[in-house]
C-alpha cells in the first residue's frame, strides 16, 4: 500500500517510453520543463545553478533550447562589441573630416578675402 502510494507519487510517466515503471530513484525531473524521464531514457545533462537559477538537471530537449539561446546571446554580445567599434570609428573619422571641413571653410574664406582685394583695387 505504502509503496503503491510512492509510485503515484511520481504523477507522470517517463515523457521519453510513456511508461511509468520502474521506482521514483530511476526517474529524474529536468527543472525546466518539470517533465519526469527514467535517467536511462534521457541524457539528462547537469549543468551549474549560475547558469540558470536553481536548475540542477536539464533534459536533452531543454539543454537543446538553453545551449542554443546562449548561443544566441553570445552572438548578440559579439556584435555588441563589434558596433561599438565600428561607432568608435566612426567617431574618430568624423572627428577628422569635421577637422578638414573647418580648414576648407577656414582656406575659402581666405580665398574669398583675397579675390575681394583684388577686384576691390
Ligand atoms: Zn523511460
Ligand atoms: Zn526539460
Amino acid at each position: 500500500m505504502a509503496e503503491k502510494h510512492a509510485i503515484s507519487a511520481l504523477s507522470s510517466s517517463c515523457y521519453r517510453c510513456s511508461s511509468d515503471s520502474g521506482d521514483q530513484a530511476k526517474f529524474t525531473k529536468c527543472c525546466l520543463c518539470n517533465r519526469w524521464a527514467h535517467t536511462k531514457c534521457v541524457n539528462l545533462v547537469g549543468i551549474k545553478s549560475e547558469n540558470i537559477c536553481n536548475v540542477r538537471y536539464l533534459c536533452d530537449v531543454c539543454f537543446t533550447e538553453v545551449s542554443a539561446l546562449k548561443k544566441f546571446i553570445n552572438d548578440i554580445e559579439e556584435f555588441k562589441s563589434d558596433l561599438k567599434s565600428i561607432t568608435a570609428k566612426t567617431d574618430k573619422m568624423m572627428e577628422i573630416v569635421d577637422n578638414k571641413m573647418a580648414r576648407m571653410e577656414e582656406i575659402s574664406i581666405k580665398v574669398d578675402e583675397a579675390t575681394e582685394g583684388l577686384t576691390g583695387h
